[in-house]
């Protein structure tokens, strides 16, 4: 397992001379292969919330395939009376048998699924509101250091500024601002940009952007500064991909699938094949490409979420999926500047 990192390097991807890939060369995918390993450990570096040392998870995760539904006799729940709550924490949860037993212990009722988003995040469904509500306020549950709220609600709002100088700290940012209307700031983090100058040690660099995260659903439209009003944008999460196994929405560091081929989709290490399957849309490209039709849905789903200032999972309903690709869509795309996520 320690060397997942190493899976993806440039020594051990074949492909044969002169052979080509929407026009880029073997050291294009090379350089895009290296590229997402150094994002993926970029991600994970700075996932640390700077000011309790916390870690915020985002909203953002994909699923994992850990579920147990409740066997219910009768008709079947409508979708829109369910409630859903997730329980997060900074350590790993109990898995499955032990959790069911705890919610026994504690005469949690009306359960109808519970689902691992993965290991530190769990979303369980409730046919009824009392239920959810006791489950709320379980006070076993919050004297774990349990984090309970509901899937449809933010319990978290990202928020980005520009032109911030480059000699003041993040705590020093921390300090200095000011909100309106007794919104919460929790942290600052400088965000990084890639390195544009070829040849470069140095893959990233520090940016001028700040990310602020504010407690709950709101995002100032400014903030203050002394006497400075300073306007805040929605933040865009980057679309994070799994080097492991290729997935979108977690990093390897949280990964539990098997090892995925980046070309043909098995589960095997890169290989020579030329012949390309995309594990996620099936499509004839590699798994990290940006005109994949699945991480196009991803970005798109993470524009919605800034946008509506919402949870994944309502963007998610949201979201419309495109009628048929368009040319501007089938080009390569330059990845954004600012590409940090939590
Ligand atoms: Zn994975
Ligand atoms: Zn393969
Ligand atoms: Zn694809």
């Amino acid at each position: 397992m320690a060397d997942n990192n190493k899976q993806i390097s440039s020594e051990s991807i074949c492909l044969t001379n002169g052979s080509s890939y929407n026009s880029l060369s073997e050291n294009d995918i090379n350089e895009i292969i290296e590229q997402y390993h150094e994002e993926e450990e970029m991600n994970f570096e700075m996932s640390n919330d700077t000011k309790s040392g916390k870690r915020v998870r985002s909203d953002t995760e994909e699923e994992t395939d850990t579920e147990w539904r409740v066997q219910r006799k009768g008709k079947k729940m409508k979708e829109q009376d369910k409630i859903e709550l997730y329980i997060s924490w900074n350590e790993q949860l109990p898995k499955q048998f032990a959790l069911a037993k705890l919610f026994k212990q504690e005469d949690i009722k009306d359960i109808i699924k519970v689902k691992y988003i993965n290991q530190f995040k769990v979303r369980v469904e409730f046919s009824n509101e009392l239920s959810a509500i006791k489950f709320e306020q379980c006070k076993t549950f919050i004297e774990k250091g349990w984090r309970i709220h509901r899937a449809m609600e933010k319990s978290y709002s990202y928020g980005v500024i520009k032109d911030v100088d480059m000699d003041i700290s993040e705590a020093e940012i921390l300090k200095s601002i000011t909100c309106p209307n007794d919104i919460q700031l929790v942290s600052a983090l400088r965000l990084n940009r890639r390195n544009r100058i070829k040849d470069s040690d140095e893959r990233w660099l520090q940016s001028e952007a700040v990310r602020l995260c504010f407690k709950g659903t709101n995002i100032p439209a400014y903030i203050y500064v002394d006497e400075l009003r300073i306007k805040v944008d929605p933040y865009i999460f980057p679309v994070t991909q799994c080097t492991r196994c290729w997935k979108f929405g977690h990093s390897v560091k949280t990964c539990s699938s098997k090892i995925v081929c980046p070309k043909c989709g098995d589960n095997h290490e890169n290989c020579v094949t030329e012949n390309f399957k995309c594990v996620n849309c099936k499509g004839k490209h590699m798994a990290m490409t940006k005109i994949c039709p699945g991480f196009l849905k991803e970005k798109r789903i993470r524009e919605l979420m800034a946008e509506f200032n919402c949870t994944y999972r309502r963007a998610l309903t949201m979201y419309v999926p495109p009628v048929r690709p368009t040319m501007s869509v089938m080009k390569e795309k330059e990845p954004d500047d600012v590409d940090i996520q939590t």
